[in-house]
């Protein structure tokens, strides 16, 4: 799975992910990765989160939308998406996921469960990308 946020120098904010899906999926099973709140989710006057992980589970939290909700209401990214993923976490003890999230001025954040996370990160003012390990 691929998922991507992007800020624009206007501000605006973009996110999407991209999957191959679950192992051993039966034929039309639609994962997380369309259903919007669930993989991704953005808006410019917030920010955007992106998830990875087991989608069947995932996709009945709508965990990005979880997370860009609660920046708004004013949570930094990294406790924003801690509360996401705990969120799940709690009912489902083996669930294996993450989400990133990051805010309008580009603070990010990531967490994750069952397994331990990686995403990268590039800014204007960066020479090159960064990567970013997140352990459960
Ligand atoms: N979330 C994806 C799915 O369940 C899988 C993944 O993130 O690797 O389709």
């Amino acid at each position: 799975t691929i998922s991507m946020a992007v800020i624009d120098k206007m501000g605006h904010i973009a996110v999407g992910t991209s999957t191959n899906g679950a192992t051993f999926k039966i034929p039309g099973r639609v994962g997380d990765g369309p259903i919007a709140g669930s993989s991704s989710y953005a808006d410019d006057e917030v920010g955007a989160c992106g998830a990875t992980g087991d989608g069947d589970i995932m996709m009945r939290f709508l965990p990005c939308y979880q997370v860009v909700e609660s920046m708004r209401l004013g949570m930094e990214p990294k406790l924003a998406a801690q509360d996401a993923i705990l969120r799940i976490a709690r009912k489902f003890p083996d669930f294996v996921g993450a989400v990133f999230a990051v805010n309008k001025n580009g603070m990010h954040a990531g967490a994750c469960h069952g397994w331990t996370f990686q995403y990268s990160v590039k800014s204007a003012e960066m020479n090159d990308v960064e990567v970013f390990t997140v352990f459960p």
